[in-house]
C-alpha cells in the first residue's frame, strides 16, 4: 500500500505538457510561442536526428532538415533511425518518423549537399523563405542548427548564416566518440572565419583538443588533407580510445544534441543563460565553457559587414534602451 498508483496520473501525450511544466515553475513566460519557431538543422546524422526528434516532442512549429546521405545499416549504433529505414534518404526517413511523433510540425525534407554551389543556393533560399511566418523579420527561420561532421559543410553553414545575419548553433562529436561541444554563432558577434584567424583557435584546441572537428574548424586546416592517423597522433592521449567509438557513439550524440536542443529552447523561450561555447569531455566529467569575442580582422568579408553594421547601430540601441 506504500506503493503510490501512478496510473490515475495518466502520463501527458501532449507535446507542449513538458514545457507547460516550465510556465508553470516560472521559467518560460509563454511556452505556447514554441510553434511560432522554425528551426534549420543540417545534417541529420548522430546529433541532427536526435535534435530533431527532441525538437518535434517539444512541439515546434516547422523544421526544415538537410542531408545528403542516405540510411545505412552502419548507421544502427546511434539513435533515430531504424533497420527498415536503411536505403531511404536521411532527410526523408527522418520526416517519416517525426510526423508520425508529432503530425503538427511542419517538416521540410532537403535532400542535398550544401557545398555544392546548387545546393548551397538551395540551403539559402529555404533559409529566407518565410511562408511559415510571414510576419518575422529577417529570414524565414529562427535558428540554425549546424550537425554536420566535415569542416567544408560547418564552412558553407557559417558563410550562409554570415550572409543572412543568422543566429545559429554549431555542434560536435570527436572521432573517438568521448567528447563534444556546442556553440552558439552569432554573426556581427563571431562567427568560425573569425576563429581561424585569432588567437582564440589556440584556446579552442586546448580545452577542446580531443575533437578533432574543433581542431580542424580552428586551424582551417583542409580535414580533406589529413590522415586519421595523424590526428591520432596528434591528441596521442586519446588514441586507445578510437575503441570506444562503437560502443559510446549514441551516448555521445545524445548528450550533444541534449546541449544543443537545452540551448535552443533557452535561446528560443528567452530564458536562463545560452552558453557561448560549451564543451563535453565524458572521461573526465568536464563541461568547459567560454566566451568570445568578435574579431575585426577576420577573414570573412560577410562577419565584417555584419560587425560594422553592429557597431554603426550603436547610437540608436544606447537610445532606445535609455527610453525604456
Ligand atoms: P559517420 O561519419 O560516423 O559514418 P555519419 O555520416 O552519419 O556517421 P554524423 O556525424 O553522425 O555522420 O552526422 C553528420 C551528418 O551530416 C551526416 O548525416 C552527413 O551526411 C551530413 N553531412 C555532412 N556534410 C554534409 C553536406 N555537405 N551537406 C549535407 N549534409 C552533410
Amino acid at each position: 500500500s506504500k506503493v503510490k498508483d501512478m496510473s490515475a496520473e495518466v502520463v501527458d501525450s501532449n507535446p507542449y505538457s513538458r514545457l507547460m511544466a516550465l510556465q508553470r515553475m516560472g521559467i518560460v513566460k509563454n511556452y505556447e510561442r514554441i510553434r511560432e519557431f522554425s528551426v534549420a538543422i543540417v545534417g541529420v546524422g548522430g546529433v541532427g536526428s536526435v535534435a530533431a526528434e527532441m525538437l518535434t516532442r517539444c512541439g515546434i512549429g516547422r523544421l526544415l532538415l538537410y542531408d545528403y546521405d542516405k540510411v545505412e545499416l552502419a548507421n544502427m549504433n546511434r539513435l533515430f533511425f531504424r533497420p527498415e529505414q536503411v536505403g531511404m534518404t536521411k532527410t526523408d526517413a527522418a520526416v517519416q518518423t517525426l510526423s508520425d511523433i508529432n503530425p503538427d510540425v511542419v517538416l521540410e525534407s532537403y535532400t542535398l549537399n550544401i557545398t555544392t554551389v546548387q545546393g548551397f543556393d538551395t540551403f539559402m533560399s529555404s533559409l529566407r523563405n518565410k511562408s511559415f511566418c510571414p510576419s518575422k523579420e529577417g529570414t524565414g527561420v529562427d535558428l540554425v542548427l549546424s550537425c554536420v561532421d566535415n569542416y567544408e559543410a560547418r564552412m558553407a553553414v557559417n558563410q550562409a548564416c554570415n550572409e543572412l545575419n543568422q543566429t545559429w548553433m554549431e555542434s560536435g562529436v570527436s572521432e573517438d566518440a568521448v567528447s563534444g561541444h556546442i556553440q552558439l554563432l552569432i554573426p556581427w558577434r563571431n562567427c568560425l572565419f573569425c576563429l581561424c584567424t585569432s588567437f582564440v583557435c589556440v584556446f579552442i584546441v586546448y580545452i577542446d583538443s580531443l575533437n578533432h572537428t574543433s581542431f580542424v574548424v580552428a586551424s582551417g586546416v583542409d580535414e580533406r588533407t589529413l590522415k586519421r592517423g595523424s590526428l591520432c597522433r596528434i591528441f596521442t592521449y586519446y588514441n586507445d580510445n578510437f575503441i570506444t567509438k562503437k560502443y559510446t557513439q549514441h551516448a555521445i550524440g545524445g548528450v550533444v544534441a541534449g546541449l544543443l536542443v537545452q540551448n535552443t529552447l533557452k535561446f528560443l523561450l528567452n530564458f536562463g543563460y545560452v552558453s557561448p561555447y560549451l564543451g563535453y569531455n565524458s572521461l573526465k566529467d568536464y563541461f568547459p565553457t567560454m566566451a568570445m569575442k568578435p574579431n575585426p580582422q577576420c577573414s570573412n568579408a560577410a562577419c565584417l559587414e555584419r560587425q560594422e553594421e553592429y557597431t554603426l547601430a550603436k547610437p540608436a540601441r544606447d537610445a532606445a534602451a535609455k527610453a525604456k
